[in-house]
């Protein structure tokens, strides 16, 4: 049994909050098509046979999706009986229609927010979740109003051993992330393209650092390959990690991803 996977459906958001650790504020406008979504979660359900606990539709900002409602569909179509969960910023859900609701119901989907410093009605979500009957929680991997500061070392000198051991301790952001036909073990590696075309830099992400679905043999596979450092653990600078900095908005400056 899979505890959780994290499909990444929108590449941008529609918060961008300083420092985010998927690099969307840099990111470029990009939702992943239904196809080749489906061609992912197929690919997962037939190397677990559907054993997976939990997984989670994210982003960026999942809601951004314009096909999103097949997207939960085609979740819920292979994995029949995990726990699903949309994550969102909860900027875009009282504006959603009738249909998403319907679809988040019927595939018994639940919304989990994270929630942020904004003027978001939540009760009136809580009311809504209650009207359809979906499961609604707060997704906070930190104290609320507070920012994770994750520097990337750009010179790369960091012991991968000790990155990774410490990452796996220090938070929950080490899980499997799937995007386009690859599997990594962060969105950090994930997502780093982004950071790299924004600010000209070149922290490279080498084969060794994903699996390519179509080439992965088993679950022991993945399970190998999450269980020790990949290159990119390089430039993790763990010990600077901060975890309650005060939350805003991007700069987009280098010193908040350094
Ligand atoms: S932390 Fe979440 S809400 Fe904020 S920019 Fe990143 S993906 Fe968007
Ligand atoms: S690259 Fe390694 S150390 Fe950095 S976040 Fe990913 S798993 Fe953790």
């Amino acid at each position: 049994m899979i505890d959780l996977i994290e499909f990444h459906v929108v590449e941008h958001c529609n918060l961008n909050c300083k420092g985010c650790i998927h690099f969307s504020p840099l990111a470029d406008k990009s939702c992943i098509s239904p196809k080749e979504y489906r061609s992912d979660v197929k690919r997962i359900f037939e190397l677990t046979s559907g054993n997976v606990k939990e997984i989670h539709i994210l982003g960026g900002e999942p809601p951004l999706h314009p096909e999103l409602n097949k997207i939960l569909k085609l979740t819920r179509s292979f994995f029949k009986n995990s726990e699903i969960k949309l994550i969102s910023n909860g900027i875009l859900i009282l504006s959603q229609k009738e249909n998403f609701w319907q679809t988040m119901k019927s595939n018994d989907i639940h919304l989990s927010i994270t929630k942020y410093p904004l003027n978001i009605n939540y009760q009136k979500i809580s009311y809504m979740t209650k009207k359809y009957g979906i499961k609604y929680s707060f997704y906070a991997p930190s104290k609320e109003n507070s920012q994770w500061h994750f520097p990337i070392d750009l010179q790369g000198t960091q012991n991968e051993q000790y990155s990774y051991d410490n990452c796996r301790k220090g938070n929950n952001c080490t899980n499997i992330n799937i995007i386009k036909g690859k599997l990594y073990m962060c969105p950090i590696s994930c997502n780093i393209k982004y950071f790299n075309k924004y600010f000209d830099k070149d922290c490279k992400v080498e084969p060794a650092d994903y699996l390519k679905l179509n080439e992965i043999k088993s679950v022991d596979e993945i399970n190998e390959f999450l269980s020790k450092p990949t290159p990119f653990c390089r430039y993790c600078n763990i010990d600077g990690r901060t975890f309650e900095n005060k939350w805003d908005i991007t700069k987009k400056e280098i010193s908040e991803w350094t």
